[in-house]
């Protein structure tokens, strides 16, 4: 079977493993029929995620079909689709003993530390996958399951609200899950972004607001939406470490900065202004117990998911594919391989 390998940074292949077996009762052996591109794996590939470890198998946004169970596995049958948690944890820690397993002690990451879903056969554990009704989606849809569950986390992190003011900077992948995850939660959702083609798209993720901010004064917009009360959730996902100190300007008081980017060097923060309007910072990071709800409600945003999938590639595609999203101009959103 074959399998994208990173062997060592910036080295990439697709090699030929041998095809995964089931060895403890309670495993299920997945054929893996799609999975999406994250930035995260590019960042595997390029060497600059500080978790990596190598050689390692590449991926962790994967829909597939269940091709055989362990003799303990009652609920799931062959031909079912499913998609998998692409994290596992100790259960024993302060994060997990608390319902932080998502920064577990010992987080294993797949497609980072441990080898991911970027292969034909995946052979996991049956609480590591979740069914889906393949009727409602395809396996390609199903794929952007991971990333959506990313957002509910965010959302869950900000604890959007009903009538609250959102503001998301970043409209890629992320930032438009997060919108529309944003926006299903009640949320006034302004989306930042001075990519034009993709500050469009965020009008059908929800977005009640859409500023270039190269073009717009972003506080002054803020300013009058929220009558000079400030937004009450900021969301940086643009990967621009500015807009994290930039972020205790604009919140109201009682606001919340979620944190899904991180700077390389420690980014300044004004305490005086974190102290004086009570705000949160929160950092946000995978997701724990989203799978369900996101697995569920994923077949209701149908039209959104197919907005976000721009290209489809096949696994011997894989360079194409990674050249497609690292092309500023080729308009990329999700990238699938198929398997
Ligand atoms: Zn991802
Ligand atoms: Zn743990």
């Amino acid at each position: 079977m074959k399998a994208i390998t990173v062997v060592e940074p910036n080295k990439v292949v697709l090699e030929e493993r041998e095809k995964p077996k089931i060895t403890a009762p309670d495993q299920v052996l997945v054929k893996i029929k799609a999975a999406g591109i994250c930035g995260s794996d590019v960042h595997v590939a390029h060497g600059t995620n500080p978790y990596a470890k190598y050689p390692v198998v590449i991926g962790h946004e994967a829909a597939g079909e269940i091709e055989a169970v362990g003799e303990d596995v009652k609920d799931l049958e062959i031909g079912d689709g499913v998609v998998f948690e692409p994290i596992t944890y100790c259960g024993k820690c302060y994060a997990c003993r608390t319902g932080h397993h998502n920064v577990c002690k010992e987080l294993k990451v797949l497609g980072c530390i441990v080898d991911g879903v970027f292969q034909d056969y995946f052979v996991c554990r049956r609480s590591q996958v979740y069914r889906f009704d393949k009727n409602k989606m395809s396996y390609i849809q199903a794929a952007t399951c991971e990333p959506y569950t990313i957002g509910a986390q965010a959302n869950w992190r900000g604890n959007v609200s009903k009538g609250d003011v959102v503001l998301v900077h970043g409209a890629g992948p992320i930032g438009l899950i997060v919108a529309d995850v944003a926006k299903s939660r009640g949320a006034t959702v302004i989306v930042s972004e001075p990519n034009e083609s993709r500050l469009k798209m965020a009008k059908d993720f929800g977005a009640d607001y859409m500023v270039n901010p190269m073009k717009e004064d972003l506080d002054q917009v803020i300013f009058e939406i929220t009558n000079g009360e400030g937004v009450n959730v900021v969301f940086e996902a643009a990967g621009i470490p500015a807009l994290l100190s930039h972020a205790t300007e604009i919140l109201s008081p009682a606001g919340r900065l979620v944190a899904m980017t991180f700077g390389k060097e420690p980014i300044p923060v004004n305490f005086k202004a974190i102290n004086a309007k009570e705000l949160t910072i929160l950092g946000t990071r995978h997701q724990y117990q989203k799978f369900p709800e996101t697995v569920e409600n994923l077949p209701m945003r149908l039209d959104r998911v197919d907005k976000l999938i721009t290209h489809v590639f096949t696994v011997e595609e894989y360079q194409k594919a990674f050249d497609t999203l690292a092309d500023k101009n080729s308009g990329a959103g999700k990238v699938i391989l198929t398997f």
